[in-house]
């Protein structure tokens, strides 16, 4: 498998069309969310510019646990990155999205830069990295979140921490009896494709991965981290803090 360390181009970025759309006008128009198993669905573009008035407590929680020098992994519109920022935490944001990251820079974050996260240019030495709003996407299938964690944990400071969260998709395949339809000689359920659209901008199809807690602190253990749940939401979502194993003396 070879793993993407491109950015997208422009014309391939409906979700920072939408947030550049929406810093500069103070709308936008809809940004639908397509996929192969669910109807289209909008996600609304003001969601990506929450403040922590109005941010889910599992992010809350993750802004309170950040110390140190930070990363901000897809940070999106940056809002994370601002709240911490504002905090007078030293946090860089990246993405894939040359348009959020146009908006980043014009929100006053100081630190970002559009490159993807497995590019080999990307520094480490991150005290924390933070992974929000299902951070386990990034790897795409289950195949890939090996890869990812140990990407993500060699960007690490000694002593320093992963704050990611996801969900247990069970719950979308649960039946009237509470029974479950899932094939499990097929893909793991939390595997989704989507694709998005804003206006004439489409983007290119792609896999983004939800996984359950026990599937995440096994692959994180053969990561060589440590894995701890923090916090549950209340919707089969958490947030989880992945850290180096400590060596025994
Ligand atoms: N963290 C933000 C945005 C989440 S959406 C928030 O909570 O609001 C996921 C973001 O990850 C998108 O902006 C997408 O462009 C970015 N992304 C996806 N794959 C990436 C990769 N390999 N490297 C860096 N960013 C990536």
């Amino acid at each position: 498998m070879t793993i993407d360390t491109q950015t997208l181009a422009p014309k391939r970025d409906p979700m920072g069309a939408a947030i550049l759309d929406y810093l500069t006008t103070g709308r936008a128009k809809t940004l639908t969310v397509m996929s192969s198993m669910f109807d289209d669905d909008e996600m609304p573009v003001d969601y990506l510019f929450r403040t922590t008035d109005s941010m889910p407590p599992l992010e809350l929680k993750a802004l309170e646990m950040t110390r140190g020098t930070t990363l901000d992994v897809g940070a999106g519109a940056g809002c994370h990155a601002l709240a911490l920022q504002q905090r007078g935490v030293s946090v860089k944001a990246i993405d894939v999205s040359p348009l959020s990251c146009e908006a980043m820079r014009r929100r006053g974050i100081a630190d970002v830069e559009c490159i993807n996260l497995f590019d080999p240019r990307l520094g480490g030495g991150f005290d924390t990295i933070l992974m929000l709003m299902n951070g386990t996407g990034i790897a795409g299938k289950m195949s890939g979140l090996g890869g990812l964690l140990r990407r993500v944990a060699s960007l690490l400071a000694l002593g320093g921490q992963i704050l990611i969260d996801s969900s247990d998709l069970s719950y979308v395949y649960q039946d009237e009896d509470g029974g479950m339809d899932i094939d499990l000689s097929g893909k793991y359920y939390g595997e989704v494709d989507y694709q998005m659209r804003y206006g004439r901008v489409e983007g290119l199809p792609f896999d983004w991965l939800y996984v359950d807690y026990p599937l995440l602190s096994a692959a994180a253990r053969e990561a060589g981290l440590d894995c701890r749940i923090v916090a549950e939401g209340d919707h089969y979502d958490y947030l989880a803090q992945l850290s180096l194993e400590r060596t025994n003396p």
